[in-house]
């Protein structure tokens, strides 16, 4: 084997992966489709569980002072208003939040991962995987229209949402997901009234979607709608449609909006949420949203990103500890990925059923601007630190 592992994916799940396993010594090939810098469709906005792993990764040190630091989330809904609540202290939790655009972020994790002693190979996309005796040994990819392999006693595979690999091996279908989902987002200039809070919307105009204000620095923000995509096909909505109305006709934000500028194209993605019944199997795990780890209620997917790379490497330097390389050597990991996410991302799809419903979410804003006690149990649920 000429690696320890190999970790399919340099975004947020493969860097902080790669990152943990090179800093315990092991040997690591990080493998990404792409050249660094590259753009991620995302809203860019990191709650507080994310910034615990960012700072056990001492990555946090990179991002202050560079990029807006957030304190709470401002929810708005039409006939509510805009209810107010800052990050609760709890437990070892820090109480901010970053947003940082994916451009730069995943740039940052990146190196931080070649700084621990990984090794990157950009523009490298990974077709299959090596199979031996049913064990994954390793991957196949193209290298500047080379077709290569390379072998690791594990296989990380961090390749995102629809991940080619996690099919093959796993058989991970879309049928696997709790929720499918669509998000799309842009960049705008001039901003009105925005500060340090990330702002969300269930304004009449978007449901059963939700839109997003989420400010960086000196008056941009990432401004997006979500929908989930049965919603989209039930209703013949479009999504574009929704951003629009979004954008232009909603109470709140578009007074925000207001003589703001677009900056660059509005982009999206599906997103897969819920998480995969099976994220490992002899010699490979997933994380990530090749692992559909993503809150159905939020569709925030980058603290289960961080968190699940760690779990992932830990799991992995157990197991190469004994050299033992079967699924069995992982189960922590999936035991770690299913008690400490499954159950915010079972209750947050079936809170989504009833946040589609105006009235219910006009008037739970109404409730939670009256009870701090209450905004802040309804912000746990939402940024998953209960
Ligand atoms: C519109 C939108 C808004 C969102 N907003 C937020 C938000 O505000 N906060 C939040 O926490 N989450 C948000 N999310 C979710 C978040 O973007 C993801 O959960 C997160 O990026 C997952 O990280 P990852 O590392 O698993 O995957 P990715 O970030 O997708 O990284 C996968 C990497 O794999 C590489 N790759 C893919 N295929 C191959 C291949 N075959 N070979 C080699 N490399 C390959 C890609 O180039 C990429 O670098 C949003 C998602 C969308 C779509």
């Amino acid at each position: 084997m000429n690696y320890d592992v190999i970790v399919v994916g340099a975004g947020v799940a493969g860097s902080a992966a790669s990152y943990y396993l090179a800093k315990a010594g092991h040997k690591v090939l990080l493998l990404d489709k792409c050249e660094f810098p590259r753009e991620k469709v995302c809203g860019d906005s990191i709650t507080p569980r994310g910034v615990r792993v960012l700072e056990d990764m001492e990555v946090v040190p990179k991002l202050e002072g560079r990029f807006k630091e957030t304190k709470g989330v401002k929810i708005y809904s039409s006939k509510g208003g805009c209810s107010i609540t800052d990050f609760p202290a709890y437990k070892d939790y820090p109480r901010r939040g970053f947003v940082v655009p994916r451009i730069k972020f995943d740039k940052i994790l990146k190196e931080h991962a070649e700084e621990a002693g990984a090794c990157f190979s950009g523009n490298s996309l990974v077709t299959d995987v090596l199979i031996d005796s049913g064990k994954v040994v390793g991957v196949k990819y193209t290298r500047n229209g080379k077709e290569l392999e390379e072998t690791a006693k594990f296989v990380v595979c961090a390749n995102g949402m629809g991940s080619n690999i996690a099919k093959k091996v796993l058989n991970v279908t879309k049928n696997d997901f709790r929720a499918i989902g669509i998000a799309i987002r842009a960049y705008y200039e001039n901003v009105n009234d925005i500060d340090d809070y990330m702002e969300i919307y269930g304004e009449d105009v978007i449901l059963p979607g939700v839109g997003w204000i989420f400010p960086q620095e000196k008056g941009i923000a990432n401004v997006g709608v979500g929908i989930y995509l049965n919603d989209l096909k039930e209703k013949d909505y479009n999504i574009i449609g929704i951003f629009n109305a979004f954008v232009n006709s909603s109470v709140y934000a578009s007074k925000k909006l207001k003589g703001a500028k677009r900056l660059g194209p509005i982009v999206g993605k599906k997103l897969h949420m819920g998480g995969v019944k099976r994220a490992i199997c002899d010699g490979m795990v997933l994380v990530g949203d090749a692992a559909g780890l993503v809150n159905p209620l939020t569709g925030e997917g980058m603290m289960y990103a961080l968190e699940s790379g760690k779990y992932a490497a830990e799991a992995i330097g157990s197991a190469l500890s004994v050299n033992d390389f079967s699924e069995k050597s992982l189960i922590g990991y999936q035991k770690n990925i299913d008690t400490l996410f499954n159950r915010y991302f079972i209750l947050g799809a079936l809170i989504v059923r009833f946040a589609k419903n105006p009235w219910i979410i006009n008037s739970s804003i109404n409730l939670i601007k009256r009870s701090k006690k209450l905004g802040e149990l309804n912000l746990r649920q939402w940024i998953s630190i209960n």
